[in-house]
């Protein structure tokens, strides 16, 4: 039997951080994907910089930056005709988001813990656990699909929202929440880069876009369950139709001259249902959405799934070795922006324009809820009692 002092359930985001983070320290791990990157997966890819410093430190952007040009950007928010545009308070020197689509950067974030002396075991898929993880039967390995077993101290389930690891081991969702918007959204060529992540808001209509990698653009309609459904013929109308609805964003003529690159990618709302899961035990962690998932409308869940990556690795490699602080620390971060998550993860209520207003009057404020976005911040921040007072009442 293979062994190793960690195996890792998936290697994008989550399971490449931790992989590259434990191989740094000495540990051999065996990273195991029943996929092969480069390859895309559902997302829409900003962050912010917070998770931009971090990759800058991991060297990850290093390895991005050889061999993609990426765009940084400003962050703007136009919610009900109401402008909040500016840069992020700089972290670690970054004052900018950018939008990697994922092929490029799971990709970068694999190669550099390869590089580090991770082992990749691709077009693999775990299906089973050794061991039950209880302190009596703690889990000690994986079984892949092939049926052979890899043994190891640790086991890592950073297999994403459907995780088989946490299947395995019965781990419920708790806290289960859900938004009513949906997306769809495809990759555009010849949309020019216009220097932002742009997001426009109006009662039940939103339109984002933003420049991702090699003069690739993000367009992306949200709208309700409906809005969603139906053939893919409806769904490419629907979505284009929605897009010519925000003309200040995108002119007719950039669409008419830009070339869409494949076909409209579809996330109805139940896709984006935010849950909690017990995150460790005996021989086993989950890290990034197996873990946790909040809505995607806050575009955090690269940046949890890189930090918990981080954590973890330095609780396991630390004096004590447990993961006894993993879930409190997990919670404690994500307390606010969890429900935050789902408050921008539904369509506005015409009363929220004056909340947008007053961000849009007050240059403090815009910034504090840019730099929520970066977690430099805390939501409430953003929204104090003392603001949403003032501005409703005014
Ligand atoms: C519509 C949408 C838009 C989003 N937009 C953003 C955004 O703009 N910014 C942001 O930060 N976040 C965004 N997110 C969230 C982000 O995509 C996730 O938080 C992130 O992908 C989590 O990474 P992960 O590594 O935990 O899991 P995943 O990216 O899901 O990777 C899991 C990996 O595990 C592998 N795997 C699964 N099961 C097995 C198995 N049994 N055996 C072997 N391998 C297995 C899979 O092949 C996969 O490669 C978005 C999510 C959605 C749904």
């Amino acid at each position: 039997m293979r062994t190793a002092d960690a195996v890792i359930v998936g290697s994008r985001c989550a399971g490449s951080t931790l992989a590259l983070a434990l191989a740094r320290r000495g540990w051999e791990v065996i990273l195991v994907d029943r996929e092969s990157l480069p390859s895309e997966t559902v997302s829409t890819h900003l962050i912010f910089p917070n998770t931009l410093a971090r990759f800058k430190a991991l060297g990850v952007l290093d390895t991005l930056l050889a061999s993609h040009e990426l765009p940084m950007l400003k962050f703007r928010i136009v919610g009900f005709g109401h402008e909040i545009a500016g840069p992020f308070t700089p972290l670690s020197g970054f004052d900018r988001c950018a939008a990697p689509r994922r092929s490029a950067l799971d990709k970068a974030i694999l190669d550099t813990a390869l590089a580090a002396g991770a082992c990749g075991c691709f077009k693999e898929r775990v299906v089973d656990l050794i061991g039950s993880g209880t302190a009596a039967d703690p889990v000690t390995g994986v079984v892949l699909e092939s049926g052979e077993r890899i043994g190891a101290k640790w086991v890592f389930g950073a297999d994403g929202r459907a995780s088989t690891v946490a299947g395995r081991l019965g781990i419920a969702k708790t806290r289960v929440l859900q938004g009513d918007v949906g997306f769809l959204f495809a990759y555009w060529r010849g949309i020019p880069n216009d220097g932002y992540a742009s997001s426009h808001i109006r009662t039940e209509e939103i339109v984002n876009r933003w420049a991702c990698e090699d003069g690739v653009c993000l367009l992306i309609a949200w709208g309700d369950e409906q809005f969603t459904r139906g053939s893919k013929e409806e769904r490419r109308r629907r979505y284009i139709e929605r897009l010519h609805r925000f003309p200040e964003l995108i002119a007719p003529g950039e669409l008419a001259d830009a070339e869409m690159i494949g076909e409209v990618v579809v996330a109805p709302p139940s896709l984006m249902r935010g849950y909690f899961r017990s995150p460790s035990g005996c021989g086993w962690a989950l890290v990034g959405d197996a873990s946790h998932f909040k809505h995607p409308g806050t575009a955090q869940g690269i940046a949890d799934a890189v930090e918990q990556a981080l954590y973890v690795a330095e609780a396991v490699c630390g004096p004590d070795a447990g993961l006894d602080g993993y879930e409190r620390w997990r919670d404690e971060r994500s307390s606010e922006h969890y429900s935050w998550s789902f408050t921008w993860g539904c369509f506005p209520p015409p009363e929220s324009e004056s909340l947008f207003r007053g961000w849009a009057s007050d240059a403090d404020a815009a910034q504090d809820l840019r730099d929520s976005f970066s977690r430099r911040l805390e939501p409430s921040a953003a929204l104090s009692q003392e603001r949403i007072s003032r501005w409703l009442a005014s």
